[in-house]
């Protein structure tokens, strides 16, 4: 089936956040650190399903999110959250990109969220007719709190869905995965278990040959676990082993192409860039897997020449980019 994926703006993260699991840092720094950020893009995707009709996984963030004092205020997200974290441009509302691809928000038949947090749930407002699936555990957690404060899922961000789909997963082992939920009873969209990032983060394996993680992995390199690794607000024990499962997962799928929400690195770039007509060329294919190549040994270990470094603005402003 055609997958698109839709760019929804984009957030300012600590580049800690994103980096800087293995290196010591450690939450509180980067929580503190207001001079390492980066911009990554949101992105969500949309699979044209010949039965069931246009299915999103994840719906980024909404206009509102982004007027950051008022959508916030009262709450602890706006003292956790910085006030310029999202920047969403007018063509890159989840609603303007599925008018570019000629749907409304009602077209939509179905929603399959990776996890709860605000980046991932801004457009549910907008869906409140479709069932929404998401992992059990992340449903079963909706309410409890990061750190005793920060809640899991920001109720006004989730308000107006009434048909929640919790996914058990029930069905048989996939790569390195114990158990899978095949969401609509013909393989071509499987849920995989990838907590860690959240209680219930959850992987949408589509066709066998993509697989949406979320932000069970941030990039194509936190496939090397051993080297790099987001910091981690939940359990890193369960972060390390979901990677570790999608890595045997790609060793069983030799052409599975990975598609992170936040994938900033030429792979990223160019495979989202890649699907725009909704099918990836095979001269794109090939590019992707000679990268992967480039970048991982037959251990999954990372080409010291690709570890992501920060790259101060040459203004000396807070925001850098990434080499
Ligand atoms: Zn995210």
């Amino acid at each position: 089936m055609k997958i698109h994926p839709l760019r929804i703006g984009r957030t300012k993260v600590p580049f800690g956040q994103f980096h800087g699991g293995l290196a010591g840092a450690d939450l509180d720094e980067f929580v503190t650190d207001k001079d390492h950020f980066i911009w990554v893009p949101i992105h969500a995707y949309l699979l044209e399903h010949p039965g069931i009709g246009p299915i999103l996984v994840d719906t980024g963030i909404s206009p509102e999110q982004t007027e950051h004092i008022e959508y916030y205020r009262g709450s602890i997200m706006e003292h956790v959250m910085d006030d310029d974290e999202y920047d969403l441009p007018a063509d890159q509302t989840l609603t303007a990109q599925l008018a570019r691809l000629g749907h409304t928000p009602r077209d939509i038949s179905a929603v399959i969220i990776t996890h709860f947090h605000e980046d991932h749930v801004g457009g549910l407002n907008l869906l409140a007719h479709a069932p929404v699936y998401l992992g059990a555990n992340e449903y079963a957690a909706r309410e409890e709190k990061a750190l005793g404060l920060i809640p899991l899922a920001f109720p006004p961000s989730i308000k107006a869905i009434t048909d929640w789909r919790p996914i058990q997963f029930t069905g048989p082992a996939l790569g390195g995965f114990d158990t899978s939920a095949d969401l609509f009873d013909d393989g071509s969209v499987i849920a995989l278990p990838t907590p860690g990032h959240s209680p219930g983060s959850t992987s949408v394996l589509v066709d066998h040959r993509y697989l949406l993680t979320g932000d069970a992995m941030y990039t194509i390199r936190h496939l090397a676990v051993e080297d790099l690794r987001a910091i981690q607000l939940g359990s890193e024990d369960h972060y390390v082993d979901s990677i570790r499962r999608i890595q045997w997962l790609r060793r069983a799928i030799p052409d599975l192409l990975i598609l992170p929400a936040h994938d900033d690195t030429p792979y990223g770039l160019r495979l989202t860039a890649g699907l725009a007509t909704g099918e990836l060329s095979d001269r794109d294919a090939r590019w992707a897997k000679d990268w992967e190549r480039d970048t991982f040994d037959e251990a999954v270990r990372l080409n010291p020449a690709r570890r992501p470094r920060f790259i101060p603005d040459p203004d000396g402003g807070p925001v850098g980019t990434v080499s």
